[in-house]
């Protein structure tokens, strides 16, 4: 089988920056090491993490000592406040991408607009940006009438830059005045060019990436539409050997806190069969 991987595959640099500083940490740490939810939304390096003995803590009310490592899709006001009241050492592993959605968010509603925020509620990146705007902003996946004229727009960073633009120029249509921060990250947009281009002279693909990484959502949506025989997976045990009956070329796209040895791994278990 011929495997085709796209260029940019293995961590980004918000993820990788993220890893080394908790790994770094553990190294030289004489305390506990705690992240506060999972540092990426990677299982395999979470586990590997775990394993080093880093603790994974869902509440902040429950970590009384030692250092916190903040995840890189950052966490909320109420849970920074818990931690920094408790005086504890926190190393801030929030990916600057992500930061920057969060800053013109609120200097956005500082300047009097009406947040919006194209992403989805439930993602921890969301619920961050959400928590430091107390609350007072909208999210939404589609277009929809909103209650005001002056709308500030930001996206969440692995929103489809396609869907994120007719957003905007639905909102331009209908005669809101709309001041737009393309919040995109780049690693993500260009991903996403990569993976349209590759799902079109491929057979078949392969997009990897954790259950709940959005990124790897994103990209096998985009993959997806370009080529129907489009399969999502997180490692190699997840290869069906019937997908490539009759195929000969596959493409491989991965998630950007998908480790560069997974995708190197399932390339050889592809090439084989
Ligand atoms: S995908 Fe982009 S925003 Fe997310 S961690 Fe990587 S560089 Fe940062």
């Amino acid at each position: 089988m011929e495997v085709v991987k796209t260029r940019y595959v293995g961590f980004c640099f918000g993820v990788r920056r993220a890893v080394e500083l908790c790994l770094k940490e553990k190294a030289s740490a004489k305390g506990t090491l705690y992240t506060l939810g999972p540092l990426i939304h990677n299982e395999q390096v979470v586990e590997r993490l775990k394993a080093l003995g880093i603790i994974v803590e869902e509440a902040a009310e429950r970590i009384e000592e030692g250092t916190v490592v903040l995840r890189t899709h950052g966490i909320r006001k109420e849970e920074e406040l818990v931690l920094r009241k408790k005086g504890l050492r926190i190393l801030d592993a929030t990916c600057p991408l992500v930061k920057r959605v969060r800053e013109h968010a609120i200097s956005l509603r500082q300047e009097g607009y009406k947040v919006v925020i194209v992403g989805r509620e439930d993602h921890p990146e969301v619920k961050s940006v959400l928590s430091y705007l107390d609350n007072d902003a909208i999210v939404l996946s589609q277009y929809e009438r909103i209650r005001g004229r002056r709308i500030g727009l930001v996206a969440q960073t692995t929103e489809e830059l396609g869907k994120f633009a007719n957003i905007a120029k639905r909102l331009i249509e209908e005669g809101y005045e709309v001041r737009v921060f393309n919040t995109v990250c780049m690693v993500t947009r260009l991903r996403q060019r990569e993976a349209r281009e590759i799902s079109k002279q491929v057979d078949l693909v392969l997009v990897l990436g954790g259950k709940a990484s959005s990124n790897t959502d994103k990209l096998y949506n985009v993959a997806k539409n370009e080529n129907p025989c489009s399969y999502k997976i997180e490692t190699k045990a997840d290869i069906e050997p019937e997908w490539f009956k009759g195929k000969r070329k596959v493409g491989l796209i991965a998630g950007t806190s998908t480790p560069g040895e997974v995708v190197e791994e399932v390339a050889r278990v592809v090439k084989s069969l």
